[in-house]
């Protein structure tokens, strides 16, 4: 099959190679969401079942690509953080995106019934990726922390503007209307003032969005041989819903950002 005339063809694809000793991070991030999430009637401001299907598929996609050392995920999105001494698919950009988001999907629609048992799954739904280079730990940790103000700069928002409807009565325009111009305080005031909601009681899964990091978990087997129960300690892929932007969750995990 090798040196067919057809062959030259191959030189048209340009190399890819993603910048060496550098962070990697693949973003994924759902198409049409906001439709495929009112399709699916998704519950407002944050549909549960969504989020624990999301990160199912962050910690499959993790259990299948070593490389990746932590996730984050929020709303339709989620970002996977490659070192920058890895050598995944010699750091060929298009083939790391591509792997990254087609396994995501595809655990996704695997998955779904688990998560929505008999909400059907009802058109196929698709996710984009992007792959950038992140040059210092610095900038890294800037990243996520950009990621987790979206989370929350969003989820107020949503939990007020679906308060003020769900609760208040408000179509979506008027919502929409009422909260236009307001600060962060005047959500937070709005909140609770009117439906006795602390915002900052609110299930940190929505207000910090998740976190995948390999944890030390014990796990016990029975030996086929001996059926002895075999104890070993190993890392798993778990969700956790920290501030990932202040130094304590670094501190509390100083092997992510060593060599
Ligand atoms: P694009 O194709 O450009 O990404 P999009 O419609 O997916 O467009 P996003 O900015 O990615 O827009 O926003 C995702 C939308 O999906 C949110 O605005 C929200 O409406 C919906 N969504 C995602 N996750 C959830 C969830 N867990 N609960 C409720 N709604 C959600
Ligand atoms: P890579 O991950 O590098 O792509 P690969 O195992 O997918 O590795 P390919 O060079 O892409 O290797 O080859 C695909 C292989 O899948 C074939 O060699 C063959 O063994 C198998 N395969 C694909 N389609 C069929 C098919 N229709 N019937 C039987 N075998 C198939
Ligand atoms: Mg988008
Ligand atoms: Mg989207
Ligand atoms: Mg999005
Ligand atoms: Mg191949
Ligand atoms: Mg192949």
């Amino acid at each position: 099959m090798a040196n067919s005339k057809y062959e030259y063809v191959r030189h048209f694809e340009l190399a890819d190679s993603l910048l060496p000793s550098t962070w990697l991070v693949v973003r994924i991030d759902g198409r049409g969401f906001h439709r495929f999430s009112q399709s699916h009637n998704f519950q407002k401001p944050n549909d549960r079942r969504s989020i624990e299907l999301m990160n199912r598929c962050a910690i499959e996609v993790m259990k299948d690509i070593k490389d990746i050392i932590l996730a984050y995920g929020e709303s339709d999105e989620y970002s996977f953080i490659i070192p920058k001494t890895s050598n995944l698919y010699s750091r060929r950009a298009s083939k790391i995106s591509s792997t990254v988001v087609s396994l995501f999907a595809s655990n996704f629609v695997m998955h779904w019934s688990e998560y929505f048992r008999e909400d059907q799954l009802l058109y196929a739904p698709c996710f984009d990726s992007r792959t950038v280079c992140y040059p210092n730990d610095k900038i890294l940790r800037d990243y996520l922390s950009w990621r987790q103000a979206d989370c929350h700069i969003n989820n107020l928002f949503n939990t007020t503007f679906w308060a003020l409807v769900l609760k208040g009565g408000m179509t979506e325009i008027e919502a929409e209307n009422k909260l236009k111009g307001t600060l962060s305080k005047d959500k937070n005031e709005i909140l609770f003032t009117q439906y006795d909601i602390n915002y900052n009681n609110i299930d940190a899964i929505y207000r910090k969005g998740s976190t995948i990091i390999r944890k030390k978990t014990e796990v016990s087997t029975i030996s086929p041989r001996s059926g002895e129960l075999i104890t070993r300690t190993k890392l798993i892929p778990t969700a956790v819903y920290d501030d990932i932007i202040g130094q304590e969750f670094w501190d509390a995990h100083p092997e992510l950002l060593e060599e």
